[in-house]
């Protein structure tokens, strides 16, 4: 797992040549950890420490469960309970004053005769409060030594159940980790970030760093040693990401756009039927910033569900046109590309721009049309799903391509439109999957990052309830009551089908109960197995009021405009993840009518759950509801991360809990790379050793000024 770190130190030896391990013992922690070579073991960093610097007294416990501790006394008695399997061996064991009890369930035979009465012995485990007494289990025992020196802070190590099996405890790892620290001299292990950055961030050197993971001499030099590793990690993660796109952005020659002209301004003044919001505005400055530069804008455009994101796009296209080039918009379904179209239709129009939409439903002849219109000319900007990337498409001069919600598309979809003209065109990439700006910047590293903040003014915000499962009639109430008044609502269902498997709702027979409970109403049904065909066909009966209720699973998430949808039931709401709960919440509140989101769930749910559920209840901000999924699931799992092209193989540091470290190593990467801080030799040395073993690239520092 870590042996990339091994050709950096001297210690790269096998396993099996440690003291204390051998051929049988390298075996199993080859196969059940990954670990070869000694700079594995060293790698291998406990979950976490206990205090083994003092003896607690019995009768100092508290609450009903311990941390790991340790105490001195003496055993009183042994006795056998229970037959057969169920055999056990207990003990009372005292430290002077008090009693505790200790219990083994396994290797019953051999500990009944190793440890003697009257002997003063150690207890190292993590006590619980039972039937009236403090109770160990399989706790740890050693002579107690009066010659040997308190041990302070110890490691506990992850071990796999087949290693415990196999004799591996707590106590031989840290044997095997401190005789291996033993026998490399204190300060010998080699520094692997320049001096210049350790002096700057008062951080420890490696070989401290290291040594204070397994063994730290104190709480505060732990803590010390992880933020040095976590930095060190982070940072170059940022060095290499902020390198390669700088050189990306140095290669890649983009159009230049010198010109606002008359159909961005016209557009503006005459066309818009509302003022843009500041963030909308600020956004639109940034992307003709880097369309005058000469070099190819490749940026991410984040913004809430209805902050207005189709509109910066629209105008990013029109920036195109007004210097003689195409646009294209891609879209992850056919749905989205089709109202998409239809709304740039009806921007375009007033200023005599013609637009076509293309998808894998397109006929024929429409493509020939569309295949003509491009290659001459004539059709300005191309609105479509996958269909766009087919070979078969080509532009006259494609200046300017609109991703819109990125998480759907990989970087080898987009680096396709990329090579659809000579010069690449302009890439804008959208989501409506709100990232915290610190993760966002390194996950899209190879992009630069806009943030629409800001909703359009006069949004209501959306209601958000939790009902339960026994609320059910009230719910129903409330439906009907909206539609009555003319509104439309969504009944979004985890599962398409029942399934004996699961107790989840499903949306079919979600849809047939609706449609028995609110006869003379129209009921739609979508969902994932349909054929798009009669997807597409359910989906434009509700949006134009030929069918009030739509029960649908999750393929609704994205991008649908029904403005006068105003309530979103979500059954088994405790099987979402927040943001898709939000992305599913954004689909109403498109109007100007108050919106309802309900979140139906079954009434036992865990805490995080409940917590989970309530955050909803309480913010409609995506970001804070981001940040918040991020803290609850961390990174790993979020939307998009794990397309973005970045190989993420974090060990020390996590992106979610680290932002602080995160947007440091940020900023030291970047003076580096700026040419703000100057570098010994030596320390060029270092950076580029670890570039090349984590990433296998070095950088050509002489380049940089
Ligand atoms: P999203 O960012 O989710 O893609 P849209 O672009 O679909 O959001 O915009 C949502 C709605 O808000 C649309 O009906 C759009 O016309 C409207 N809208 C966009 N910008 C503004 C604005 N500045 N003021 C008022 N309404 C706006
Ligand atoms: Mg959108």
């Amino acid at each position: 797992m870590h042996s990339e770190f091994a050709n950096r130190l001297c210690i790269d030896k096998d396993l099996k040549y440690l003291k204390g391990v051998g051929d049988a013992r390298a075996k199993l922690l080859a196969s059940e950890l990954g670990m070869h070579s000694c700079s594995d073991l060293l790698f291998y960093f406990p979950g976490r420490h206990v205090d083994r610097s003092r003896f607690y007294h019995i009768r100092d416990l508290y609450g009903t469960e311990m941390p790991y501790i340790q105490i001195k006394g003496r055993f009183i008695n042994f006795s056998r309970e229970g037959e057969g399997r169920k055999q056990r061996l207990t003990a009372t064991f005292t430290d002077g004053d008090r009693l505790c009890q200790v219990t083994w369930f396994a290797k019953i035979q051999t500990i009944g005769n190793m440890y003697r009465p009257g002997v003063e012995y150690v207890l190292f485990g993590k006590p619980a409060f039972k039937y009236n007494a403090w109770q160990f289990v399989h706790p740890e025992v050693e002579v107690f030594d009066p010659e040997r020196p308190p041990q302070g802070l110890r490691g506990i190590y992850g071990l796999t159940d087949t290693l415990r099996k196999r004799g591996f405890t707590t106590r031989l790892m840290q044997t095997l980790v401190a005789n291996l620290l033993d026998s490399i001299p204190e300060g010998s292990l080699p520094e692997t970030l320049p001096a210049e950055i350790i002096r700057e961030r008062h951080l420890v050197s490696f070989d401290e760093a290291i040594r204070n993971m397994h063994r730290p001499s104190s709480m505060q030099m732990l803590q010390k040693a992880a933020e040095r590793l976590k930095f060190e990690e982070l940072f170059y993660l940022e060095l290499h990401i902020l390198e390669f796109s700088r050189k990306r952005n140095l290669q890649l020659k983009g159009h230049i756009f010198s010109k606002v002209g008359p159909l961005f301004n016209k557009f503006y003044s005459d066309v818009v039927p509302f003022p843009l919001t500041g963030a909308q505005k600020r956004v639109l400055k940034e992307i003709r910033e880097d369309m005058r530069t000469g070099r190819q804008m490749n940026r991410l455009l984040q913004g809430d569900v209805g902050s207005g994101k189709t509109l910066v796009a629209f105008m990013t296209m029109l920036l195109a046109v007004d210097n003689g080039k195409q646009a294209a918009m891609m879209a992850p379904t056919e749905i989205l590309a089709t109202q998409h179209a239809e709304a740039l239709a009806r921007w375009a129009q007033p200023l005599g721009i013609s637009t076509a939409l293309l998808t894998g439903s397109t006929r024929t002849a429409e493509r020939r049309r569309i295949a003509q219109g491009l290659a001459d000319g004539s059709i300005h900007m191309l609105i479509g799903t996958h269909a766009l990337i087919e070979d078969s498409v080509e532009f006259r001069d494609l200046g300017v391509a609109v991703i819109d919600e990125q998480h759907r598309f990989g970087v080898a979809q987009r680096a396709r439109l990329w090579k659809k003209g000579t010069v690449p065109p302009h890439v804008l990439v959208m989501t409506a999957t709100p990232i915290p700006r610190t993760l966002a910047m390194t996950v899209y590293g190879d992009l630069d990052v806009s943030v629409i903040d800001e909703l359009p003014p006069g949004r209501k915000p959306i209601q958000t309830w939790l009902r339960y499962d026994d609320n059910r009639n009230e719910v129903y109430r409330h439906l009907y009551n909206e539609i009555r008044k003319g509104r439309q609502a969504y009944v979004v269902y985890p599962l398409i089908q029942e399934s004996e498997k699961s107790d989840l709702k499903s949306a079919e027979e979600g849809f047939e109960r609706l449609k028995g409970l609110f006869p003379g109403i129209g009921v739609s049904l979508v969902h994932g197995k349909m054929k798009p065909a009669e997807k597409d066909f359910q989906m434009q009966k509700f949006a134009s009021g030929g069918t009030s209720i739509l029960v649908a699973t999750t393929v609704i998430e994205v991008g649908v405009n029904v403005p006068n949808a105003s309530v979103m039931i979500i059954e088994n709401a405790e099987r979402f993840g927040l943001s898709q709960l939000h992305q599913l919440r954004g689909r109403v509140g498109r109007g100007a009518e108050l919106s309802y989101c309900i979140l139906m769930s079954k009434r036992q749910i865990g805490t995080d759950t409940k917590k989970r559920l309530g955050i909803m209840t309480e913010t409609t901000d995506g970001f804070l509801i981001s940040e918040a999924d991020l803290k609850l699931r961390g990174p790993g799992d979020m939307e998009g991360t794990q397309q973005s092209g970045i190989a993420f193989n974090l060990k020390v540091s996590n992106l979610a809990r680290d932002g602080q470290i995160v947007g440091q190593a940020r900023d030291a990467a970047m003076r580096l790379l700026d040419g703000k801080m100057l570098l010994l030799p030596d320390s060029i040395a270092i950076l580029n050793r670890e570039l090349q073993i984590r990433f296998a690239r070095s950088i050509d520092w002489s380049r940089i000024s």
